[in-house]
């Protein structure tokens, strides 16, 4: 086994002379502290929030830990507040669409040297999973400067990969088709749309398929064993979002938890309640911090991903940290009274398990659960309904009853993380 490209990289990138974590985290301190020093300088933001903060006293990781959280809401009310440059030396600003209510929009603004750290990160990573004789399909949106499947096709184009950028998936058809006729042998995706891909044309997976890399959202684990066990090839997993620069940490040739990008990123795992950073092995929500952005550097923003860092090394050998498989976000946990509560993995494991089951849509009211199903073929719904909603009783609390919707709805999946929709007027905490 190869050991991570990912550590090449940032040995090179941070000028690092040995292996050592203790030679990395200086580095990483030096550039916090650098980081919060030019975002108090240049964001309106930042010079208010941590006025009382002098990045000379950030002297250790600890001292770092008592500057507040940058929150979600944040970005949202005062997007331009962060910036750090002038808006002429801005080539990217992405508009993310939040899931709360008040229909809010966080902007998330690059430079071009921005958008090159985030090519150089996927070039290293994408080492693992491709070799020259590949042929990639990106299902994610790529037609618009700096877009993901752009910077994806960027590196692979360094790389010499030859690479198509098809969007997310619209037409499962069509897609299929395009896979055979082009021959091609990886495709990175969002999760639900390739199983689904895999559940409607075997074949491919079979015949052309031998890498995958996932990214975009969460991925459930049910995905990657069906995919692994059915068809020879490989499932990797990425983890980043358009906060991180589009790119967080990616899977080696182990496929067991990402490896960080850590010489632009420095990552936290946080317990919710008490809001202390957790030692390796215990789950929490993941923060991070830039430490190389331009145009909009974020410092201990809180993610609302879980996951942990991994306990033990990774067998390819590195000695980069390894981040376990996100396993879901703070908002798709839905808590019932006495302390119960549902998270959508729970969900996932039970309703995708039935291979039928293309995607659904689960909503939570006070009295009752509706669950839509989206199945191969009308005969399959009708066959799967009732077997589907009453393996989610069994783990929905409360005795909430729940009612499969009446026919196989249609479900429009895109660059937005999937969630479950609590409907509730009194929402628990
Ligand atoms: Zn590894």
């Amino acid at each position: 086994m190869h050991c991570t490209p990912i550590e090449n990289w940032i040995m090179s990138k941070t000028g690092i002379k040995s292996r050592s974590r203790e030679e990395l985290k200086s580095y990483q301190l030096y550039k916090i502290k650098q980081t919060i020093c030019y975002a108090k300088k240049h964001s309106v933001f930042y010079k208010k929030y941590l006025k009382g903060i002098a990045e000379n006293e950030i002297n250790s990781f600890e001292n770092f830990e008592n500057i507040p959280f940058t929150l979600p809401q944040h970005v949202e009310h005062n997007s331009i507040d962060f910036l750090c440059v002038p808006q002429k030396y801005i080539s990217r600003i992405v508009t993310l669409r939040t899931s709360g209510t008040s229909g809010s929009e966080k902007r998330i603004y690059f430079t071009d040297n921005d958008l090159k750290l985030t090519v150089d990160f996927f070039y290293s990573g994408m080492k693992s999973v491709v070799d020259e004789d590949d042929k990639v399909l990106i299902l994610m949106p790529g037609n618009t400067y700096g877009s993901i499947g752009h910077l994806l096709k960027a590196a692979l184009d360094v790389l010499e990969v030859k690479c198509f950028i098809g969007d997310v998936i619209k037409d499962y058809a069509d897609t299929a088709e395009f896979i055979k006729d082009k021959a091609i042998s990886c495709i990175i995706g969002i999760p639900i749309q390739i199983l689904k891909l895999s559940r409607i044309y075997p074949e491919i997976f079979g015949d052309n398929i031998k890498n995958i890399l996932l990214s975009a959202d969460y991925v459930p684990e049910v995905l990657i064993k069906e995919i692994t066990d059915k068809f020879d090839c490989r499932v990797f997993t990425h983890y980043g979002m358009t906060e991180m620069g589009y790119g967080g940490g990616v899977e080696c040739e182990n496929l067991n938890g990402y490896h960080l990008r850590e010489g632009d990123l420095y990552f936290e795992i946080i317990d919710p309640v008490s809001k202390k950073a957790l030692k390796p092995g215990k789950q929490g929500e993941v923060v991070f911090t830039t430490l190389t952005r331009e145009g909009m550097p974020l410092i201990r923003y809180a993610t609302g991903d879980i996951a942990s860092f991994k306990k033990e090394n990774c067998k390819c050998g590195t000695f980069l940290q390894t981040m376990d498989r996100v396993t879901g976000r703070e908002d798709n946990i839905i808590r019932f009274n006495g302390n119960k509560f549902i998270h959508m993995k729970d969900l996932d494991e039970v309703i995708l398990s039935f291979e039928k089951v293309m995607d659904y849509k689960i909503s939570i009211y006070e009295d009752k659960t509706t669950i839509g199903i989206n199945t191969l073929t009308v005969e399959d719904f009708y066959r799967l309904r009732n077997i589907v909603a009453d393996a989610v009783q069994t783990i929905i609390p409360d005795k909430i009853m729940v009612y499969y919707l009446k026919k196989n709805i249609e479900i429009k999946n895109s660059m937005l993380k999937r969630k479950i929709y609590d409907c509730r007027k009194k929402v628990l905490k």
